[in-house]
């Protein structure tokens, strides 16, 4: 049997990026549960269901023909025969996502299927490094190796403003505040993912790069 690797931490704390080269240099799967919920958001758009109206958001999640590329060296999202893993990043969803992420039907919905899709990984495999919000705590509280990944907000502005305008000056990291700021407060209605549970081990990336922080991860995985 493969090993879980469970990774949260809030945006701009690194943990996509990070996952992914561990995942890749362990020959492991990798799975964005993040990418499953702005799915689900494109889903509910795109099928005409209101995102406020939570049963009939719910309703439209169970039915979402939905399937994870969870290789890391090419990670996919393809939805109703659709790539979608380009425009699931776009900033007009980005907006509302917390929408679908705090419809509790929907966790429910989306947990039992990341719950599949990291038991097919560890089936076959050797394991899988799945990231998010609420894995290390919910939807594999039981994993071999449980990380938070945190940063403080400056840091994590600065990789965000870098990440979507090239650059983090002033005009840049004001863009991006709103955002990240306004979504962390959103999403925390549903999961404490700032402080880590009992037996996770947190990793503080504000001061590190990326070659840091994969290291830090690889040792604790290997401890
Ligand atoms: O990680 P990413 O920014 O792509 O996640 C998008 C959104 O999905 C988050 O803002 C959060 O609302 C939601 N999410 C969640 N639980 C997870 C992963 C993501 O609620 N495990």
């Amino acid at each position: 049997r493969g090993v879980v690797v469970a990774v949260d931490g809030p945006s701009g704390s690194g943990k996509s990026t990070v996952s992914r080269e561990v995942a890749g240099r362990l020959g492991m799967d990798y799975l964005d549960t993040g990418a499953m919920y702005r799915a689900a958001t494109w889903w509910c758009r795109r099928s005409g269901a209101d995102l406020d109206d939570q049963p009939a958001a719910a309703d439209a999640v169970r039915r979402m023909p939905l399937r994870m590329v969870t290789d890391p060296a090419a990670p996919g999202v393809i939805c109703d025969g659709v790539d979608i893993t380009a425009a699931i990043r776009e900033a007009g969803l980005t907006a509302v996502v917390s929408k679908v992420a705090t419809n509790l039907e929907v966790r429910t919905e989306l947990k039992r299927r990341q719950r599949d899709l990291i038991a097919t990984a560890v089936a076959a495999g050797p394991g899988v490094v799945a990231e998010g919000r609420d894995i290390t705590t919910v939807v594999a509280p039981d994993a071999d190796v449980r990380i938070l990944l945190v940063a403080d907000e400056q840091a994590r502005l600065a990789r965000r403003a870098r990440e979507r305008h090239g650059a983090a000056d002033e005009t840049a990291l004001a863009a991006t505040r709103d955002e990240v700021l306004r979504r962390d407060a959103d999403d925390s209605t549903v999961s404490s993912f700032h402080t880590a549970a009992d037996g996770v081990v947190t990793i503080d990336s504000s001061a590190l790069g990326i070659e840091e922080t994969v290291a830090a991860v690889l040792s604790v995985i290997t401890s």
